[in-house]
């Protein structure tokens, strides 16, 4: 049997980042946890650092089953529209202009896409939605979607939506998810329905219902190790691919 080939978004360090380990250098990097979540399953993982030539976009989804886009830093709010207001968070907007062409290229292609935490975001965004920027200080009475105190790991609850995707994958009414994101979907994009949301309203994940498999989370299924909700979706996703 062939195996799917799904390429990861990855993460930038410029050389100019107070990131200690770039020391100097403009490097690529993806968080271990994404790996290791796909090793754990029949497929083969491959890194795809952020390209500035999108004309090799359509040759790129053509050779490849699926698309994972992972976490990272803050989504460029200049990409729905919006000032991008102050704050200490690192943005990378080379990465965020390459991953809307990566989704609309995928949905054009009908290849399976799967967003985790950023990921979820980028979905959203691609589609002509938007973000808040930073939860704290955009959503009243929100809840902590972000430990103060990484790598120790916040959770939170999630209610998913009745007669989605999410609930024919995960066939729970909810779910107690790991959660690290100061930036959440406002406007929900084009062509997508919310199919999870915390108990402060904020959105915790979305799909395509016009695709067989366009899948948001904004947790990190990754990091839920044998949580069976976490298998079941890389499973649903690789199943996809696979056809
Ligand atoms: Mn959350």
């Amino acid at each position: 049997m062939k195996l799917p080939l799904i390429a990861m978004t990855m993460d930038q360090s410029p050389a100019a980042d107070i990131r200690p380990f770039s020391k100097g250098a403009d490097l690529y990097f993806l968080n271990a946890a994404y790996n290791r979540y796909l090793e754990k399953a029949d497929c083969l993982p491959l890194a795809l650092p952020t390209w500035l030539d999108f004309s090799r976009i359509p040759g790129l989804i053509a050779a490849i089953d699926g698309l994972l886009l992972t976490g990272g830093d803050d989504v460029f709010a200049g990409a729905y529209g919006e000032e991008v207001i102050p704050g200490q968070w690192r943005i990378d907007p080379p990465r965020t202009f390459f991953e809307i062409e990566l989704v609309a290229e995928a949905l054009r292609q009908q290849k399976p896409v799967f967003g985790i935490c950023r990921g979820c975001q980028m979905i959203n965004v691609a589609l002509g939605g938007t973000l808040y920027q930073d939860i704290p200080s955009q959503v009243a009475d929100a809840i902590q979607h972000r430990s103060p105190d990484k790598p120790r790991w916040n959770y939170h609850g999630v209610h998913i939506e009745q007669q989605t995707l999410l609930s024919k994958i995960l066939d729970a009414p909810s779910l107690r998810v790991t959660t690290s994101h100061h930036q959440a979907i406002k406007v929900v994009g084009q062509g997508l329905r919310v199919s999870a949301h915390s108990q402060d309203g904020i959105i915790e994940a979305i799909e395509a219902p016009g695709h067989a498999f366009v899948l948001g989370v904004q947790w990190h299924p990754e990091t839920m190790d044998d949580d069976s909700s976490s298998r079941l979706l890389l499973q649903s996703f690789l199943d996809q691919c696979r056809k």
